[in-house]
């Protein structure tokens, strides 16, 4: 069965490298990665970048304090909407948001995909539907409580239910951090997602500042580690250098 995966980076954003990893100085720039996958089963997306309203009126969309520190970049098209109409697919007719957190970046784009069903971890979604929580953590309601159709899920999960398309449980970053696996003809890649922002916070155990919880942190890295030495090819969440390597849609990633 043949699976097709696609990558974009809708937008950029610019921000303190020390807060993507403890000791760094200097800003940062960084993608902003969402993926679409094809499978004979349904159109699904891994995460779906960043809302337009943040460019004009960041503050009201993630707070003063990250509009503060963090300068977003999302030209006009550069949102999942217009990166999916551009290669012909409708993105109302994307059956599936696979949502590896509840961060504004990676669930931003949820709005422009309207008939969708998410699919998160059951764990990450209580911790975003506790107001309390939710806030402490940088989720913001307004971003992925929007009415789409659940599916919650707990640990692994095998999404077309032929094991080609795979949600791997990488808590740590957030409460239900989920990365995903998609077997493709050239072999298994690994969407990290924020469970690895950069490569060197693998080879390094370089942490961010802003940790739910450490030892799932470094547990999910091992995990990490022990699927590259499988032959899992790892696609880092926010690595600049290595996002001059992927081909950006509609090239298929093989
Ligand atoms: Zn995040």
């Amino acid at each position: 069965m043949t699976v097709k995966l696609y990558a974009f980076t809708c937008g950029i954003i610019t921000g303190p490298r020390g807060h993507m990893m403890v000791g760094e100085v200097g800003d940062i720039t960084f993608p902003v990665p969402a993926y679409l996958i094809e499978h004979p089963k349904g159109r699904a997306l891994f995460d779906t970048g960043l809302h337009p309203g943040l460019r004009s009126q960041p503050e009201k969309r993630f707070g003063a304090r990250r509009a503060a520190m963090f300068r977003i970049d999302l030209p006009p098209g550069a949102e999942i909407s217009a990166r999916l109409a551009a290669i012909g697919r409708d993105p109302d007719a994307i059956d599936l948001i696979i949502s590896s957190h509840l961060h504004f970046d990676h669930v931003g784009g949820n709005a422009l995909v309207p008939n969708a069903t998410l699919v998160v971890q059951r764990r990450e979604w209580a911790a975003g539907m506790e107001p309390d929580a939710a806030e402490k953590r940088a989720f913001f309601a307004v971003d992925y409580d929007l009415g789409h159709k659940l599916r919650l899920v707990d640990g692994e999960h095998d999404v077309f239910g032929d094991g080609s398309v795979v949600c791997l449980p990488t808590h740590g970053h957030t409460p239900g951090h989920q990365s995903l696996k998609v077997r493709l003809d050239g072999g298994d890649v690994v969407l990290a997602a924020d469970s690895c922002y950069f490569c060197q916070t693998l080879r390094e155990r370089r942490l961010p500042v802003m940790v739910h919880d450490r030892e799932q942190f470094l547990a999910s890295l091992d995990k990490l580690e022990a699927l590259e030495r499988a032959g899992a090819r790892l696609f880092f969440g926010h690595d600049p250098e290595f996002w001059k390597t992927v081909p950006q849609a509609p090239a298929v990633i093989v």
